[in-house]
């Protein structure tokens, strides 16, 4: 994979433009949190933003009464961190510690890959990624990618 700095928060503007139009389309309304300091990512910039819209996919199919996706992007020590919150169903607890397998799906029309993909590139940039949800309060995506400078 590449290894060259990625300014993170511009990153997820243009994924968060580019998917805002179908968004609103379906009643879902993103707010952006971007800190622009300190937000340098080492790494290869298309597979992060191949990360950023597999997560935001999924919040907006989650979303099927509309809701609201809030986009974080901030330091952290030596990592950038991103944190995707949205207001959907949640995620079942019974299922939580399976989404990021290959394959697994709830969907009638699912691939059940774009966690996986997420999973594997987060790896490759020796990151991390957590899903944690709260039945009926949505459902929450931290990902942390070690620094660029
Ligand atoms: P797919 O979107 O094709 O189902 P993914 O790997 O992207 O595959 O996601 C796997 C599963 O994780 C989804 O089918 C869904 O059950 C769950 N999931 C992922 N993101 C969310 C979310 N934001 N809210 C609720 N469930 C989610
Ligand atoms: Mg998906």
């Amino acid at each position: 994979i590449g290894r060259e700095p990625v300014h993170v928060p511009s990153l997820v503007d243009e994924v968060l433009d580019l998917e805002e139009e179908s968004a609103k389309g379906r009643g879902v309304q993103f707010v952006r949190d971007l800190c622009e300091e300190g937000g340098v990512a080492l790494g290869d910039r298309e597979k992060l933003k191949q990360v950023t819209i597999n997560i935001v996919v999924n919040a907006i199919e989650a979303m099927k009464q509309g809701g609201t996706l809030t986009v974080r992007v901030r330091p952290e020590g030596e990592r950038v961190v991103m944190t995707l919150e949205d207001t959907g169903p949640g995620i079942d607890p019974d299922v939580l510690s399976n989404v990021f397998d290959p394959f697994f799906t709830t969907k009638e029309a699912g691939t059940g890959l774009g966690l996986s993909i997420v999973r594997k590139i987060v790896d490759q940039h020796g990151g991390e990624v957590h899903i944690e949800s709260e039945r009926g309060k949505g459902a929450k995506v931290t990902v942390s990618i070690p620094m660029g400078r």
